[in-house]
């Protein structure tokens, strides 16, 4: 694990680099502040911190607190290295946003148990952080078929809206549904079933543009959100249908001939009534008329 070590005294911080890379850290040093926070707005910053307290330009104080003012999703664990021994001294370096303090001299045992603390805690918050961030894509994404889900896709819809409000664009809002989709399962079984259904999602998002919106809406059920006015949106859903049709899905010995069926509606921003809600639920009326009329088809709302 990087340390940086930020000490004025050349001694003291070939010394303390000498110790940390004893202990198993990888020094960084800075002989002031202000280099110090030059190394931390780097590539890949040390995130365990040795400041001492009195440096020219930048002291460890001031340091400290210019660290807590950023935002950062995995702050730094930092040790101030001090003389000063008073307890109101100890205060505002705690205050100031020190995690710990060592005052000199110190002993090297304690001062390697301190940072052994500081790894720690280092260590815990990546973890933490890791764990997070798989939250937060759990919440919004599809194990299955790595698309969006429901309320993932429902946010998109939502901000997509309040867009094509404000900016008088028009909005496309399509449901999707893979055809005959039971008999998949009945004929080769679920995982077959399972895989049929990410490759569909995989040909539909490849045939939509970067700033389209595709998610699993539900069990074989896809919403797409879109920027496009009718002939735009006519052209993409063809070519979606296409994609998915073209070619048959081979998985293992089976070669399987999949459709989809779609139902689009579209906000008019002149015409200016209406919420995604009922958008939807226009999307869904044209979905069913797409099924009743033989399938494997797009059928728009007209506007
Ligand atoms: P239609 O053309 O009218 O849409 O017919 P369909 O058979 O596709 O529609 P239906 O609603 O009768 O059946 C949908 C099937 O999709 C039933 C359900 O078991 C299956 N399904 C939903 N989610 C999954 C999934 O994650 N994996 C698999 N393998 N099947 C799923
Ligand atoms: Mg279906
Ligand atoms: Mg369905």
């Amino acid at each position: 694990m990087k340390l940086l070590i930020a000490d004025d005294d050349l001694t003291s911080r070939t010394m303390l680099a000498a110790v940390a890379r004893k202990w198993g850290f990888e020094p960084v040093v800075a002989e002031d502040g202000e280099v110090a926070w030059q190394i931390l707005q780097g590539e890949d910053p040390p995130r365990l911190l040795l400041l001492d307290w009195m440096m020219p330009q930048l002291n460890g104080l001031e340091l400290c607190q210019r660290i807590r003012q950023q935002d950062n999703d995995e702050p730094p664990f930092i040790i101030l290295l001090t003389s000063r021994r008073e307890t109101a001294d100890i205060v505002a370096g705690l205050a100031s946003g020190a995690n710990d303090y060592v005052a000199k001299p110190f002993e090297n045992a304690e001062l390697q148990a301190r940072l052994q603390v500081g790894r720690r805690m280092v260590n815990m918050q990546t973890q933490l952080s890791v764990a997070a961030q798989a939250l937060i894509y759990q919440a919004s994404y599809d194990d299955l078929t790595k698309l969006m889900n429901r309320r993932g896709v429902m946010d998109a819809l939502a901000k997509e809206f309040a867009r094509a409000q404000r900016e008088s664009q028009t909005l496309c809002v399509g449901l999707c549904d893979i055809d005959h989709f039971k008999q998949v399962n009945d004929t080769y079984g679920h995982l077959v079933g399972d895989v049929v259904l990410s490759e569909v999602a995989k040909r539909m998002e490849v045939t939509l543009r970067p700033y389209d919106h595709i998610g699993r809406y539900g069990g074989e059920e896809f919403l797409i959100v879109l920027t496009a006015n009718r002939d735009q949106a006519s052209i993409i859903f063809e070519r979606l249908h296409r994609a998915v049709t073209d070619t048959p899905i081979i998985v293992g010995q089976a070669k399987l001939g999949v459709s989809v069926s779609c139902g689009v509606s579209i906000f008019a921003p002149l015409g200016g009534a209406g919420d995604s809600t009922s958008l939807l639920a226009e999307a869904d009326n044209a979905l069913y008329e797409a099924k009743e009329s033989g399938r494997n088809r797009t059928v728009f709302v007209p506007v």
